[in-house]
């Protein structure tokens, strides 16, 4: 595992800016893995699992660190809205979760008063501040099924409506079909008529 300092001086560069969220996302993963038991994320990369629950800066940081990415499976996406992150070890079952506690912004200022502004006083007093002081860590279960692993899909259908291939039973039945998500009432786009396409319907 590299250090906090060079961890972060990477993640400057990937995701494009140095702020609050990539050091508590380096030390989470860091804190995470060590939980676990492994010292080395680039070899233990068959066997991780990540859960992130925010789609904000320190899930860059947390994919930095464990090398868990979502074009491998092996980084997953829950749309909690919390700064936190679940990691499995697949070879030992156990999986721990780590969150950041809200306390943890008014601790900062209160160790960097003179800093600029919040977001300042939060970059530097992450780097020093105690574990325990930044996260809560829990030992937690993590029911994995076959199809939410990496590896090669374990299934693929064609969905009746629109044609489409879903991978790895994502698909759902209804009435006696086999649909996508979209096609059986869970879309989260809706296809333009033909009046807003010609109007330049934008959202
Ligand atoms: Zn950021
Ligand atoms: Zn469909």
């Amino acid at each position: 595992m590299k250090t906090l300092e060079e961890y972060a001086a990477l993640a400057g560069q990937t995701h494009g800016h140095m702020c609050p969220g990539q050091i508590l996302g380096i030390r989470m993963a860091m804190l995470g893995l060590r939980s676990l038991g492994i010292d080395d994320p680039v070899k233990a990369r068959k066997r991780l699992i990540t859960f992130v629950e925010i789609d904000r800066c320190a899930t860059d940081a947390v994919s930095l660190v464990t090398g868990c990415r979502l074009g491998k499976r092996s980084l997953k996406f829950l749309d909690y809205g919390k700064v936190a992150a679940t990691f499995v070890d697949l070879q030992t079952g156990q999986a721990v979760r780590v969150a950041a506690r809200d306390d943890a912004r008014a601790k900062a200022k209160a160790m960097f008063p003179a800093a600029a502004d919040a977001s300042q006083a939060q970059l530097e007093a992450y780097k020093v501040m105690e574990n325990a002081d930044l996260f809560d860590l829990l030992a937690v279960r993590v029911k994995l099924k076959p199809e939410d692993l990496p590896g090669r899909p374990r299934s693929r259908v064609t969905c009746a409506e629109c044609g489409e291939g879903v991978n790895d039973g994502r698909e759902r039945h209804v009435a006696d079909r086999t649909l996508c998500r979209s096609c059986a009432g869970e879309p989260y786009y809706e296809v333009l008529t033909r009046d807003e396409e010609d109007s330049g319907f934008r959202i």
